[in-house]
């Protein structure tokens, strides 16, 4: 099943990311729905995943960072890349050369882009991080001179708190987009991350940009889970030792034995992404059946407890991500959310990706 040598394998899925990116399409007729692949697609290879949404038809990527996208600028022919972090000066030839598209996030990063190409204009509507605020939109829409020269392809506007349906946060920045575009000449938007595709026709505009979703994690938390997971993340057995009542397990002794215990040490550590914080209150899967993490998460190891499953044996695998742990259920074991588990997967594993 898995490959002989590896200590742990993680595989991707890449058709289940393109039946969701499908699946995504669908829950948003009005209008596009590109792939944001930033952090190297969440940690699962921006390459090979926005080859195969390519594959299948999308042609509008975003990223965060001009490195990520001259890193997958050749494999995209055709498509737009956006990228999010804006226009650092310095950066607006190699933005022209590249056929990349700046998302302007200020008046100054729109003067600097004057007369170079396609930009998207992102407006702060409430998170105050990037984005043109209340003020520079108010002097961009007094001084309209400003904007020629600017092939603006979308406004864009970015959700605070789309996974809350019933956050009023919701409806302020639906009205606020509106106020913006009442300012603005009649250029296309685009809104809804992930969750806010879910949140209904309110949200929906002429680009969706989801990332999460397509990686499976569940864009309506509390919820069933509308997308296919993507990730299975397999870890060798290394030894299964039997120790008695009373002994401990691992740095610091944060867990000791109150029967006698068999445990199993897997390959994996927070050098891997697998957060210490899962320390004594996470579970692998054996089988499909849970074996408790016990002790600290060390760097390279972690600890089971396996007692009531003899199957488990030194060169076997633990299942620590898949069918039967989502990235979510790990995230809220460590206390984050599926986004930061994703992220953090680690450099180590063996990597397959399957296309069918
Ligand atoms: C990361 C990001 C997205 C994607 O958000 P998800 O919740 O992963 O779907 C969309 N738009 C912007 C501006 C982002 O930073």
């Amino acid at each position: 099943m898995e490959p002989e040598t590896a200590h742990a394998v993680l595989t991707v899925d890449l058709a289940a990311i393109v039946a969701n990116w499908r699946t995504l399409k669908a829950r948003h007729p009005s209008g596009d729905v590109a792939a944001v692949v930033k952090a190297d697609a969440y940690g699962l290879g921006a390459r090979p995943v926005a080859a195969a949404l390519h594959n299948a038809g999308c042609r509008s990527f975003v990223v965060a960072w001009l490195e990520e996208a001259l890193a997958i600028r050749d494999a995209l022919p055709g498509a737009m890349i956006a990228v999010l972090g804006g226009l650092i000066p310095g950066t607006e030839t190699a933005f022209g050369v590249h056929g990349l598209t700046p998302v302007l996030c200020s008046l100054d990063e729109i003067d600097r882009w004057q007369n170079r190409g396609e930009a998207i204009l992102h407006i702060d509507t409430g998170m105050s991080r990037l984005g043109l605020p209340p003020s520079e939109l108010a002097a961009l829409a007094a001084d309209r001179k400003r904007l020629d020269g600017m092939a603006i392809r979308y406004a864009m506007s970015h959700l605070v708190a789309s996974e809350v349906p019933g956050d009023p946060i919701n409806q302020l920045q639906r009205q606020r987009v509106a106020a913006a575009r009442a300012m603005l000449p009649p250029w296309k938007f685009s809104l809804a991350n992930s969750s806010g595709i879910f949140l209904g026709p309110d949200f929906a505009s002429d680009l969706a940009r989801p990332g999460a979703a397509l990686y499976g994690l569940n864009p309506t938390p509390g919820q069933p889970n509308p997308m296919h997971g993507v990730v299975r993340l397999m870890v060798r057995v290394l030894t299964v030792r039997d120790i008695p009542a009373g002994a401990t397990v691992g740095y610091n002794a944060t867990w000791k034995a109150a029967r006698p215990t068999r445990i199993a040490t897997a390959a994996l550590g927070y050098a891997d992404g697998y957060h210490r914080s899962l320390s004594n209150r996470a579970s692998a899967c054996f089988d499909g059946t849970p074996v408790p993490l016990v002790g600290r998460v060390s760097m390279d190891l972690t600890t089971f407890d396996v007692t009531d499953h003899p199957g488990v044996q030194p060169g076997g695998w633990l299942e620590v991500l898949g069918p039967h742990l989502s990235p979510d259920d790990l995230a809220a074991a460590a206390g984050t959310n599926g986004y930061e588990v994703l992220t953090s997967l680690g450099r180590r594993f063996q990597r397959v990706y399957r296309t069918a």
